[in-house]
């Protein structure tokens, strides 16, 4: 089944804003199109509508061949509608089976895990942080080439 360890797996968390979506960019379009918007994600369709980051569905996919993968996200707790539009986004952009791999934490740490690939730091986590966006791990393609050697 799809939501129990898989044998001689090890596990891998990936974060959804600024790491499988483009958060800052559709957060920087929503503000240039309207200055007067201070908190254009807590909007209706702003989570649905993200746009994947470049080599994110591919890789998501690629690292689903050697790992097991779980989305890791935590929610813009002040928008109801981010919890729900997290999970039409992850059916659009992944599939209806990668909907039992979406996990939405305020608390990243509470999770066991192998690897977190994220852009924030979430200390706690007991795995090995990929710090998505950095100098080691600017985008998917170093991402890939680490877990997948
Ligand atoms: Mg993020």
């Amino acid at each position: 089944m799809l939501y129990y360890k898989q044998k001689n797996m090890k596990r891998v968390y990936v974060d959804m804003d600024d790491v499988l979506c483009d958060y800052q960019e559709a957060k920087a379009a929503a503000r240039a199109a309207d200055p007067e918007m201070k908190y254009p994600q807590s909007t209706y369709g702003f989570f649905a509508n993200l746009k994947p980051k470049k080599g994110a569905i591919a890789g998501f996919h690629e690292l689903e061949k050697h790992y097991e993968v779980y989305i890791l996200t935590a929610p813009s707790y002040l928008n109801p509608l981010c919890y729900t539009e997290k999970r039409v986004w992850v059916e659009n952009h992944l599939g209806l089976d990668t909907v039992l791999r979406l996990i939405i934490s305020p608390n990243k740490a509470l999770l066991k895990g192998d690897y977190l690939i994220d852009d924030l730091v979430h200390p706690g986590f007991e795995g090995e942080h990929l710090h998505f966006g950095q100098a080691r791990f600017p985008d998917w393609d170093a991402v890939l080439k680490y877990l997948i050697p």
